[in-house]
């Protein structure tokens, strides 16, 4: 609805034409139906003007209204009242002259006023549906807003869905990645080993006569490097599939043994003097043989790497055990090599940090995973003089972290 159009139409800004043409119209028509009228009927009175002052004042306004009034009331006196077609009153007709000017103007008043409450209360309306319109627009554009906004979302759902199955596939990956590493880092001991018994073999048999003596002690070597190799495999495989680690009763003390037999070659080579001190009366743990021999093995090999460039002091590699608290027990590896840097102490343990060149950085992240999924604790201190001490711990009770 146009408000301009409509305030054009309100009462008092009406067209000269409404404000004076259309009352004279009226009353003139007015005057002439009530002569004709009271020609047939003579008591007619002067309900014709009352109709012109009405419609004057409805459809001209209070203007209008006004100029019907003082029109209608002019032409009665001339016309109707004695002394007629003169402007002047006899005394006894002056009451019913009075009684038709006031009813005139107070049916004038009232018809107008009536219309104009009409315009108000039709500006009111035509305002509030404006407005409801206004509301209607503007929910529309919230409405279309949220729409907007939800489906920004979806988008933006869908988008958070693909990022985090593709950051679930990079870590697959990266699992692969460290699978990979780990498969190199823990065989090519073994391997290693295989391959130096096999050149010896080949020189027991070279020799006359062949020392077959020699030559049955490096098979047996090449056998148990080559078990333990494949070991390695299928527990690294069985870690990978999910399998549960196999866990049994083992012996700490045995598998220290058992490590430093295996790194015998090594430990003569690089000059390193050796000491074991054995804790007598420690409990079994139950825990996974091949994987807790791994992490001895790792610690043993970092400290004599550590101690390889050393050469003012001698290459001293101390595994004691023991237990700190009744339930646990404790395993150090005490080197004095070239220590760690206060730098890399907090990074040792990530998986590929390594400061060596020919280094992977993944032997230390895979013990301390191995440690921590037997419910136990991995951490290296620098020793007061040179060099490290990794230590560990492990439940007695192994089976509550299973
Ligand atoms: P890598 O031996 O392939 O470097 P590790 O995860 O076993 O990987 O070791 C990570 C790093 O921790 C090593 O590069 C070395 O800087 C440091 N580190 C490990 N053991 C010792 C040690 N006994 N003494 C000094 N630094 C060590």
């Amino acid at each position: 609805m146009n408000a301009k159009a409509d305030t054009a139409r309100t009462p008092g800004l009406r067209s000269p034409l409404s404000a004076f043409g259309l009352p004279i119209v009226l009353v003139a028509a007015a005057l002439g139906l009530t002569f004709l009228w009271q020609s047939t009927v003579p008591t007619t009175g002067f309900i014709f003007l009352y109709a012109a002052v009405v419609s004057a004042s409805w459809f001209g306004g209070k203007w209008g209204g006004c100029v019907a009034v003082i029109l209608s009331i002019l032409a009665v006196e001339y016309f109707f009242v004695p002394p007629i077609h003169s402007f002047a009153i006899q005394r006894e007709f002056l009451p019913v002259f009075v009684e038709f000017a006031i009813s005139a103007a107070v049916i004038g008043w009232f018809s107008s006023w009536r219309k104009e409450a009409e315009a108000v209360l039709k500006r009111a309306r035509s305002e509030l549906s404006m407005r409801v319109e206004e509301r209607t627009a503007e929910l529309r554009h919230s409405n279309e807003q949220l729409k907007a906004e939800m489906a920004e979302r979806r988008r933006a759902e869908e988008a958070w869905h693909e990022a985090r199955a593709e950051l679930a596939r990079v870590t697959r990956m990266s699992a692969l990645g460290q699978l990979a590493a780990s498969i190199s880092h823990e065989v090519n001991q073994p391997l290693a080993a295989v391959v130096t018994n096999a050149d010896a073999c080949a020189l027991w048999l070279e020799a006359d006569p062949p020392n077959l003596e020699e030559v049955r002690a490096a098979v047996d070597c090449i056998v148990r490097e080559g078990t333990r190799a494949s070991e390695v495999v299928r527990r690294i495989r069985a870690m990978f599939t999910r399998a549960a680690p196999q866990r049994t009763l083992v012996q700490i003390n045995e598998l220290i043994r058992e490590a430093s037999a295996l790194l015998e070659t090594e430990i003569a080579k690089n000059q390193v003097v050796l000491s074991v001190e054995l804790a007598d009366d420690l409990p079994a743990i139950f825990a996974d043989r091949v994987q807790l021999q791994q992490v001895i093995v790792n610690l043993m090999v970092n400290a004599m790497e550590a101690m390889s460039g050393v050469t003012d002091r001698p290459h001293t590699l101390a595994i004691r055990t023991g237990s700190e608290s009744p339930g646990e027990v404790l395993v150090s590896v005490r080197d004095s090599g070239i220590g760690i840097d206060s730098t890399n102490q907090r990074r040792i343990f990530d998986a590929f940090f390594t400061t060596k060149a020919q280094g992977m950085g993944m032997g230390l992240s895979i013990s301390h995973s191995i440690i921590e999924t037997h419910g136990g604790r991995l951490w290296a201190v620098s020793n007061t003089g040179h060099g490290a001490t990794f230590q560990f711990t492990l439940p007695v009770d192994g089976t509550q972290s299973q």
